[in-house]
């Protein structure tokens, strides 16, 4: 029997394939053609049938399918990376008006590039491959045109709100001029093969959008096959605010204005009742927890988070990062700890479901589940390789366990997305990261200079 050429085979790898039957290789192999995945499986069958030009040694190596970050801000935040300090006490619309807003619109385009290639440089490195972005990008052809050149995976959306404020703005020019925004940005970046980029009708979500920008964004999702994602109810004023306009919860007002579904996502979702789990459930509605912000951000999870009680109701959950630590395992461990302690039982959140959350839940909630999330013939190359010449790695027992409990994004030595090795040897194949660390620097001063946010240290800094 002739073998089938392909382009690269990495063989004798520990293989998590997250497949069907979630089957965990020790001795196994893929086999890469294009941009997608050849061949899985035994390395004694995988080498019989296919031939490479390129062959890699992948005995070092524990692979996983790439993670899927479902919730990033990668502009304003991560050139101001943590600057505002973590005790600022006032509500949180005089955080967003103060501390987070000036940093946002401080970005010039040039700036918003940086950031955004800066925290695909991150996720790249620490193992994720596809991100969804928080729809809070000002400067979208700059963000999209740095993006591409990192080779990451990405829905990205413009800023976009549309809700008058104040008596002087006219509430049809602001639905206008948003859905025309909405209409725009996925004309210009569509879900096309080979778009690695594309957009989304992506909100700003809480009290922010008007019913009619709701309804656009949702419409023009169903048209062209997207989804919508939106943050809400991190905290208690998202419910307090709807309950005053309409009488109605944030979850049953979005149902009754029909737009809620399987191709919506809400992030944070903390502050939610019983009725509006139900409808989560009932419409198929994903929801991404952000772990870190949540409790950075004092959100309450742990005494009012819901979290297991949805997953318990089939709701299909996954992870995020929102704009704070970008290595998703973080959040993954965080996960698999915080809901065993709050309910004193060791059975919430097992690593093999944390896993599925960073991997087939967020593919799901992408639409992209026939595309990434496992590690299948058929599906895109998209995947990481660990490094077990770590320490944490050794000796190698349990894969997912240790994958979960004691490993992090540091110990990726290569990833592909694809079909292309983006990382290679801990450094990107594809952008000279010197040179962009040397940006990083110069922008993330600048833009701190700009938003006038005053630094806050109790201890003297000398410089
Ligand atoms: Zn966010």
């Amino acid at each position: 029997m002739s073998s089938e050429v392909v382009d690269t085979l990495i063989n004798g790898a520990k293989i998590i394939t997250m497949d069907e039957k979630r089957r965990i290789y020790m001795d196994g192999s893929i086999a890469i053609k294009g941009d997608q995945i050849a061949g899985i499986g035994k390395r004694v069958d995988i080498e019989k049938k296919y031939t490479a030009t390129n062959n890699i040694d992948g005995r070092r190596f524990v692979i996983t399918p790439g993670f899927i970050n479902g919730h990033i801000h990668i502009t304003g935040d991560p050139l101001t990376r943590n600057y505002v300090p973590d005790d600022i006490y006032c509500s949180p619309q005089e955080k967003l008006t103060k501390w987070v807003m000036p940093r946002y619109f401080a970005h010039s385009a040039e700036e918003e590039r940086v950031s955004a290639q800066l925290a695909a440089l991150e996720m790249l490195k620490a193992g994720t491959t596809c991100f969804l972005e928080a729809g809070t990008i000002r400067h979208l052809d700059s963000v999209v045109e740095g993006l591409n050149e990192t080779g990451i995976r990405g829905r990205v959306g413009s800023w976009v709100t549309g809700r008058a404020m104040n008596p002087d703005e006219d509430q049809n020019q602001l639905n206008e001029e948003g859905i025309r925004t909405l209409e725009n940005e996925v004309k210009r970046y569509p879900a096309r093969k080979g778009n690695l980029i594309s957009a989304w009708p992506i909100l700003i979500g809480h009290s922010t959008n008007s019913d009619e920008i709701w309804q656009a964004a949702k419409t023009i999702a169903d048209h062209n096959g997207l989804g919508i994602s939106a943050h809400m109810s991190p905290y208690q004023e998202d419910p307090d605010w709807f309950l005053k306009e309409y009488g109605r919860r944030p979850i049953e007002h979005l149902e009754s204005i029909g737009v809620l579904g399987d191709n919506v996502s809400l992030t944070h979702v903390a502050h939610i009742d019983e009725n509006e789990l139900n409808i989560l459930a009932r419409t198929g509605t994903n929801v991404i927890f952000c772990p870190l912000p949540a409790l950075k951000g004092a959100f309450g999870v742990t005494s009012v988070g819901r979290y297991p009680e949805m997953t318990r109701a089939g709701i299909n959950m996954l992870l995020g990062t929102d704009g704070y630590d970008i290595d998703i395992l973080h959040s993954a461990r965080i996960v698999a700890s915080l809901f065993k302690d709050i309910h004193q039982d060791v059975r919430h959140y097992p690593v093999h479901e944390t896993l599925t959350m960073l991997t087939c839940n967020g593919a799901k909630a992408m639409g992209m589940q026939d595309q990434i999330g496992s590690l299948e013939v058929g599906k895109k190359a998209d995947f990481s390789c660990h490094d077990t010449d770590r320490s944490e790695w050794r000796p190698i027992l349990s894969l997912v366990s240790q994958l979960i409990w004691s490993a992090d994004g540091r110990g990726i030595h290569s990833v592909w997305v694809d079909g292309i090795r983006v990382i290679d040897n801990y450094r990107s194949t594809m952008i000279d990261e010197k040179e962009l660390m040397g940006r990083v620097q110069e922008c993330g001063e600048s833009v701190i200079r700009k938003s006038k946010i005053p630094f806050v240290s109790p201890w003297p800094v000398i410089r």
